[in-house]
């Protein structure tokens, strides 16, 4: 088992009035068996976390840690962060001009691998992704994000998951702009890889919905660059019922 740990990060930005403190100390311990929700109102920092993960050039750390079993991934570039296990669904959200489906996940493995895939096997786990995912077989010929719609953007991430095999992965906003049966689908993806391998989740969501189909074992509440709550899978309900107002300080 693997864990990933953040201590006390701090994020900013640079806007035009100077640098903005957007993570103001986030702790967060996630291990490779477990799945954790983060969830919270919008402006409250969730991306903003996933982008610092990612290494997104943006988003300046000022303190604080961040480490995978005890190796400190701030340190690493874009590509040793996906060696190193993390994977991050909106990574490369822009359109790769030129480069199919297949072709973009059988480098992003070789790269993430050090090896190329066997291609016999290589062939059938993506066949197979693809079919678990209901993904139509021309979807792999297509150039990665090109005309993609929402739903395919989404599958696309999941189809990556699947065959990357992260050992964390952060989903942020894999619900938004999917439709119930979209939802199923994609969620049933992220279900499949939890069962085959060990992976640690990261689902940041503003919603509940998702997370009737993806069980948190935790649920954390992000108001104001900070975790302002934490429980368990209930405490999603609890959001659902009553909402954020009470973190914001309105009408409490
Ligand atoms: P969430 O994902 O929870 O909705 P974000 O992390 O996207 O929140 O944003 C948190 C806050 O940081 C917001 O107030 C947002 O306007 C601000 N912010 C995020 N990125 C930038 C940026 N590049 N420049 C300026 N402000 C930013
Ligand atoms: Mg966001
Ligand atoms: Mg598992």
């Amino acid at each position: 088992m693997s864990t990933l740990s953040i201590r006390d990060l701090h994020v900013s930005v640079e806007t035009d009035a100077g640098a903005k403190e957007i993570l103001r100390g986030v702790n967060l311990d996630i291990n490779s068996t477990e799945t954790h929700a983060i969830m919270g109102p919008n402006g409250s920092g969730k991306s903003t976390l996933a982008y610092a993960l990612a290494g997104h050039p943006g988003y300046t750390v000022t303190s604080g840690t961040a480490a995978i079993d005890g190796e400190d991934i701030l340190e690493m570039s874009v590509d040793e962060r996906a060696k190193a296990g993390l994977f991050l669904a909106m990574q490369y959200p822009v359109e790769v001009p030129g480069v199919t489906v297949t072709n973009f996940l059988r480098t992003a493995k070789t790269a993430i691998d050090g090896e190329a895939p066997k291609l016999r096997t290589w062939t059938k786990d993506l066949s197979e992704a693809m079919k678990n995912l209901r993904v139509d077989p021309a979807f792999a010929s297509r150039n990665v994000n090109e005309g993609f719609s929402g739903g395919e953007k989404k599958r696309h991430e999941i189809l990556q998951m699947e065959l990357l095999k992260p050992r964390f992965a952060i989903l942020d906003e894999t619900d938004s702009g999917l439709d119930v049966d979209a939802l199923r689908i994609v969620s049933e993806g992220v279900n499949r890889v939890k069962e085959k391998t060990d992976v640690g989740v990261l689902l940041i969501t503003h919603y509940t919905r998702i997370l009737r189909y993806i069980q948190p074992d935790y649920v954390h509440v992000m108001v104001n660059g900070r975790i302002a709550e934490e429980g368990g899978a209930e405490l999603a309900e609890r959001l659902e019922n009553e909402g954020y107002d009470r973190f914001l300080g309105v009408g409490a």
